[in-house]
């Protein structure tokens, strides 16, 4: 048995936008054996730390009860005394109305060692997402944080609320959202100007944050009328900075605010192109449908290696196979001196872009990036030459037949794609719930492989036109044709940045309608 105690670090995860978690909390994650985590978290979280760690929800799930505080403090107690490494991912701040103390307590009282990483309180991170500062040097010099958990007056109510009522700042109620309509009765009885302006702020910092605001008098009236997007968890923020909003409100103003997108590349690729979307306001689900690995048999590509002195040019057409082939040449003690004959071409600027990272210049990059473009470029240069084609185990054979009657072409695989077997439970409960409005294709293959695993509720709602397809290039478009699928964003340009524009096209197009 191990002996060794291990160490459980309560961690902060944000309000919402996965980007709120901090540095030292993304490091304990993926350091994480045990990841005992909350209601609200989101996968791209979880998806941070090992493929190995357990992963154990110790929250709230619809309709169900929640797991209870003492079980979830003695699990902590039992996976640390088996020497495990655990993390304890909670909503916002730990030690904001998270029960995040009373764990540290337990701990401590149980001699287990622990560690807290601070996270962005919903009180800062979604009112500030929402355009509402909870100070301003002009307006206000003090902010409260309360819960509104109780309704005022209820007898297990523990706020002194006249103290509250001659608060001199911004009143920030957390789980306020049921009881929001007696707070304010009970401020302004207690002598609150009704004027003041007030505000719910709910799912801040994600694809679902709704704000209204009106005032102590009206907001109960204001949400009423908003109808079922208003809802928990929300904030109930009181004061003059609720006025300022509407000019600091820049995340809903961001062009894919709302927008909940699902991306289907592979792991390694599918963080960056997140990140993209994350920072145009969309929400993002990750459901990678082809998995980039290793090849089981390295033999041809070594030879290859080897026998590079005999070869003219070097194609490359994935930033994937890049990094594989070169990866490989360095393991087999060699280095870029053994390209230093070569000329290289890559099928875009992606795929360049994984050659600089080597310090290497593609020789040619095509106008059009796709094997047909790449074929034609090099057709006028390859005559009579060598050329070595790294690429994946499957895909289009189309290079290798165009260049065939003119060149010598030799084809090795350098990496392996690999299907996915389902797609993660996250993506399928949101597609269940109709709450996706995007996918992105990238290629043919990944849009074969999505329509298998895709049930058939989800196929025919995009058959609708109920979630939109962005696709990469007319040749993966013809693919989801082919499925019965419409296509209604196709990037100009065949890359992701192309997509993502022909996406925001087609969305701040019909926002102007
Ligand atoms: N520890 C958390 C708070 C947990 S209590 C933190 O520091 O943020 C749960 C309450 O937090 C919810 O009822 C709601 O009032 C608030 N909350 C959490 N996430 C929120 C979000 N994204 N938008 C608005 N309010 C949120």
């Amino acid at each position: 048995m191990n002996t060794q105690v291990g160490t459980v670090t309560l961690v902060g995860a944000g309000p919402g936008d996965p980007g709120l978690l901090t540095r030292a909390g993304a490091e304990a994650i993926a350091r994480a054996e045990v990841l005992v985590y909350d209601h609200l978290i989101q996968s791209r979280l979880l998806d941070l730390a090992p493929l190995s760690a357990d992963r154990v929800f110790a929250g709230k799930q619809r309709g169900r009860c929640p797991v209870p505080q003492d079980e979830i403090n003695a699990m902590l107690v039992r996976f640390a005394r088996e020497g495990k490494a655990v993390v304890r991912l909670k909503g916002g701040d730990p030690y904001v109305f998270g029960r995040g103390a009373e764990e540290a307590e337990y701990l401590i009282a149980h001699g287990v060692p622990f560690r807290v990483i601070p996270g962005v309180t919903a009180g800062v991170g979604a009112t500030s997402y929402a355009g509402i500062p909870v100070t301003h040097r002009d307006a206000t010099s003090a902010v409260a944080f309360i819960t509104g958990h109780n309704e005022p007056g209820d007898p297990s109510d523990r706020i002194d609320w006249p103290a509250l009522a001659r608060f001199p700042g911004t009143l920030v109620f957390y789980m306020g959202f049921r009881h929001h309509a007696a707070i304010c009765a009970t401020l302004i009885r207690l002598g609150v100007a009704p004027s003041t302006p007030a505000a719910i702020v709910c799912n801040g910092s994600t694809a679902l944050q709704r704000t209204v605001s009106g005032t102590l008098a009206t907001l109960a009236d204001v949400v009423a009328a908003a109808g079922p997007g208003i809802g928990s968890p929300a904030l109930l923020v009181v004061g003059q900075v609720v006025s300022r909003r509407e000019p600091l409100a820049w995340f809903e103003r961001l062009p894919l605010f709302g927008r909940s997108i699902v991306v289907t590349r592979p792991i390694g690729e599918s963080d960056r192109s997140a990140s993209d979307l994350e920072a145009l306001g969309a929400e993002v689900l990750i459901a990678p449908t082809v998995q980039i690995l290793p090849i089981d048999d390295h033999a041809p590509m070594d030879d290859a290696i080897d026998r590079l002195p005999s070869f003219d040019w070097l194609v490359f057409t994935s930033g994937n196979g890049v990094r594989y082939f070169l990866d490989r040449l360095e393991s087999r003690g060699r280095d870029l001196r053994a390209l230093g004959h070569l000329k290289l071409a890559a099928i875009g600027p992606a795929t360049a872009e994984a050659l600089a990272r080597y310090r290497l210049r593609a020789d040619l990059v095509p106008d059009s990036f796709r094997s047909e473009g790449l074929a034609e470029a090099l057709v006028p240069r390859v005559s009579g030459k060598r050329v070595l084609l790294a690429r994946a185990d499957r895909g289009r054979m189309i290079l290798q037949e165009q260049l065939a009657p003119i060149a010598h072409v030799e084809q090795i695989p350098v990496y392996r794609n690999a299907d996915a077997d389902t797609l993660p439970a996250d993506v399928l409960d949101c597609l269940e719930r109709g709450s996706v409005d995007w996918i992105t294709l990238t290629s043919s293959a990944i849009t074969a492989r999505l329509h298998t695993l895709l049930p058939e509720s989800a196929r025919s709602r995009i058959a609708s036109g109920f979630i939109r397809l962005a696709s990469i290039s007319p040749v993966t478009s013809e693919a989801a044709r082919r499925l019965g699928w419409p296509i209604a964003a196709e990037a100009t340009e065949h890359t992701w940045p192309g997509l993502l524009r022909s996406l925001i096209g087609v969305e701040t197009g019909q926002q102007n309608h």
